[in-house]
């Protein structure tokens, strides 16, 4: 006997029962981007390896050992995208979409990471995000935020999530604060683990972005950026504050966030939540002016986020959702005997035509009444439509109440699509 194959470790199916909740998550999002401005961009799956060691940053852990990489047949390194701001840059620059204009683009789609799978981190993973091109103040950044803030509100999961922001400065002043980082952790060199060792002189940002429990108390009495930020960087972070508060929507300056990929600059910030245990970052971006430049754009100013689409249909299992979920169907056809079956197959295409948004199911495979009717139950449909040999006869239809104490009632064939229309408003 054959052993069945399975799927690959950290790469999930999406059952028929989950969705339904993945269909309400991506119909909030793209209603609400589409409401703010923002157009669908899809990229391809498959990059070429250096277009993410370029834009993502060499020393960085997705480049270091979390990329799936292989060569093409001819040779060529390709690599599955680990995150898609940087095919959505190589689009925008490839199709002339960046330059001297502006681009509000929003996407969703696969990302595919070698990591240890868990709860929370698997390796192909979905993220919605936004990229928004040709904008350099801080006031996109507060529409963005506020627009994220909007989809937690809607989805009902706003008071589980908070936001965290920093701003890294320009490359500038990170070349001065760099410095002032290498010495200080140069004097605790025992103290240091493998990764930061090899990341003190490559880029010692990093080290503060490390997940390691060990080097969090060293890691806490490092100076901080936002200390040495370059004077137009620090008024433009005012800036971002004060329309957050404006705006009402609360937020926490964390110091220590810096961002695990190397495109950002001044504004970062993550969504976090406590709900979810140690994955718990559940939409992260920023800003990254140089990045169109690095990819070989003319310099075009950018902020986005990726938000990771697992983790917030984990916070969404949590909460109450029913009757917001679309259910089964609306309406189940039974029809007892041959001649009703004929029948049956062609009024439920005339009630398609008539009602094109009517969720019907059609009792396929015969069975008695009493079967019929069980499966009419099984399926969720709040009606079911008796066809017999009763009914052809006088060109009346029954209507069954399913799911509510009802007499049922007896329709012309004639003015059934009128009263279906009435009966599921
Ligand atoms: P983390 O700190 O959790 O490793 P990250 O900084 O590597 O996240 P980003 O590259 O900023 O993550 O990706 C944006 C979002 O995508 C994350 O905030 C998270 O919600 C989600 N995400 C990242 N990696 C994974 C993964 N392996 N599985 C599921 N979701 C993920
Ligand atoms: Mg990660």
């Amino acid at each position: 006997m054959s052993t069945s194959i399975q799927a690959i470790r950290g790469m999930n199916d999406l059952l028929p029962s989950q969705s339904p909740l993945w269909h309400y998550l991506e119909e909030r999002f793209a209603r609400i981007v589409a409401a703010y401005g923002y157009s669908e961009i899809r990229t391809p799956v498959l990059e070429e390896t250096r277009l993410f060691k370029r834009a993502v940053g060499e020393v960085t852990d997705i480049v270091e050992k979390e990329m799936y990489t292989f060569d093409d047949r001819n040779g060529e390194s390709l690599t599955l995208r680990p995150e898609l701001t940087a095919g959505t840059v190589r689009a925008g620059i490839e199709h002339g979409l960046l330059y001297n204009q502006t681009q509000k683009l929003w996407y969703f789609g696969q990302a595919f990471r070698y990591e240890r799978p868990q709860k929370g981190r698997y390796r192909q993973f979905h993220q919605f995000g936004v990229e928004v091109f040709g904008y350099d103040g801080p006031d996109i950044e507060a529409e963005i935020l506020l627009m994220v803030w909007r989809l937690w509100k809607e989805l009902g999961i706003a008071d589980r999530i908070r936001l965290e922001i920093n701003s890294i400065g320009s490359n500038a002043a990170r070349a001065v604060y760099r410095e002032l980082l290498v010495a200080y952790f140069s004097q605790f060199p025992e103290q240091l683990d493998e990764d930061s060792k090899r990341r003190l002189h490559a880029n010692p940002l990093r080290i503060l972005d490390s997940k390691n429990p060990e080097m969090q108390a060293l890691i806490e009495g490092a100076p901080k950026l936002i200390d040495h930020l370059d004077e137009e960087s620090r008024v433009h972070f005012e800036a971002l504050k004060a329309h957050l508060r404006a705006a009402g929507l609360d937020f926490v300056v964390n110091p220590r966030l810096v961002r695990g990929l190397d495109y950002y600059n001044r504004t970062v910030f993550e969504w976090t939540t406590e709900a979810l245990g140690a994955q718990g970052t559940v939409c992260a971006g920023g800003r990254y002016d140089g990045l169109v430049e690095q990819l070989g754009g003319k310099p075009t100013p950018g902020v986005g986020f990726g938000m990771g689409a697992e983790r917030v249909v984990a916070l969404l299992e949590q909460i109450d959702l029913s009757g917001k979920l679309p259910g089964g169907a609306d309406v189940y056809v039974v029809a007892a005997g041959e001649r009703a079956e004929g029948h049956a197959l062609v009024l439920a295409e005339s009630l398609r035509d008539a009602l094109p948004a009517l969720r019907l199911l059609s009792n396929l495979g015969g069975g008695n009444f009493k079967k019929q009717m069980k499966r009419a139950d099984a399926s969720g449909a709040r009606l079911a439509l008796v066809l017999g040999e009763d009914e052809l006869a006088t060109g009346r239809i029954a209507i069954k109440f399913l799911r509510e104490e009802r007499a049922q009632e007896t329709v012309a064939l004639t003015e059934l699509s009128v009263r279906l229309r009435e009966l599921l408003v």
